[in-house]
């Protein structure tokens, strides 16, 4: 590891000795350092076991975030992937700060405005990850069809081959498929989202200036986002007023919560197994 650091640092042009290496715990995919040369601090993120793309699509949506001017991220380095020993490589700012009263209203008020960053249509040109799980983009004009057949159709294909989909669970989430009209609004405006919004991946900078990590961006309904943001919950109540002072939540968003949240509950529980099943089901009563 650190002489592949060692080899990604010059190619940034940094030669410096590095002076502390340190491992940080949180993520639960790769594994990740602060590191402080002589020249500058970075935080680094590096994987022994993912394909060569996998950064590149990081890469690829904290640059379209970046490019909204609506949220802040962290500046990337250099993403790099080592051939021989397969392993690849993500270096780029050490943010480090302390929240203050602002930082949340800051938050939902940068997120609502990255929410309307908007496009002719759903999805994005390139698929790209969430968390370790490959998510199908493209593009389509309907938004229901585009929830159906590229977030919760290919959940379902991926749970019936791990075997965490069958019986009762298929039969419902098949039937809810079906049915998605009934729910979901025909035609929202297609928004930018951050895609992977819980509690851990957003950062507070320097002066409290709130930082998106790990996106999994693409336009969609952007009610999805809120969706997932209430899911496992610690984001405050006060970043809720700021979004909607801003874009204001229709009343029968209550309605739809759940079936959005549904799809990261799918992907939880084809990720990490069966202690999502029973949420899942939960739903899939609710609506079927
Ligand atoms: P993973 O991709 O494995 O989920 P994360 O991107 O969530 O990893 O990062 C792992 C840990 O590092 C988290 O605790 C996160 O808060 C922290 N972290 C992520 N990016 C930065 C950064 N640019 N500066 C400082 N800490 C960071």
């Amino acid at each position: 590891m650190r002489n592949l650091l060692t080899q990604s640092l010059k190619q940034l042009g940094d030669t410096s000795s590095i002076i502390h290496l340190q491992t940080i715990h949180g993520g639960c995919i790769n594994q990740a350092y602060y590191v402080q040369t002589e020249k500058r601090e970075y935080f680094i993120k590096a994987n022994e076991k993912v394909s060569p793309d996998f950064f590149k699509k990081e890469v690829t949506g904290l640059r379209i975030l970046q490019q909204s001017r609506t949220v802040n991220v962290p500046e990337i380095f250099g993403e790099f992937y080592f051939e021989q020993e397969q392993a690849a490589m993500l270096l780029m700012e050490w943010i480090q700060g302390d929240k203050s009263e602002k930082t949340e209203v800051w938050l939902g008020h940068q997120l609502a405005l990255l929410h309307q960053t908007t496009e002719k249509a759903f999805g994005l040109d390139e698929d790209n990850y969430l968390g370790s799980l490959p998510q199908i983009n493209g593009w389509d004009t309907n938004w229901v069809s585009f929830y159906r057949d590229k977030r919760l159709k290919v959940q379902l294909e991926l749970g019936i081959q791990r075997k965490r989909i069958t019986g009762q669970r298929l039969k419902k989430l098949e039937k809810l498929m079906a049915n998605l009209s009934q729910w979901l609004p025909k035609n929202p405006s297609p928004s930018l989202i951050h895609g992977d919004l819980w509690s851990g991946n957003w950062l507070v900078g320097p002066h409290g200036k709130p930082y998106l990590i790990d996106p999994a961006v693409y336009y969609a309904h952007h009610e999805i986002e809120l969706a997932f943001t209430e899911l496992y919950g610690g984001f405050s109540e006060r970043l809720y007023q700021a979004y909607q002072n801003i874009q204001p939540l229709p009343l029968d968003y209550q309605d739809r919560k759940p079936l959005y949240q549904l799809y990261y509950l799918l992907v939880h529980l084809n990720l990490f197994g069966e202690g999502y099943g029973q949420s899942v089901d939960q739903i899939l009563h609710r609506y079927v």
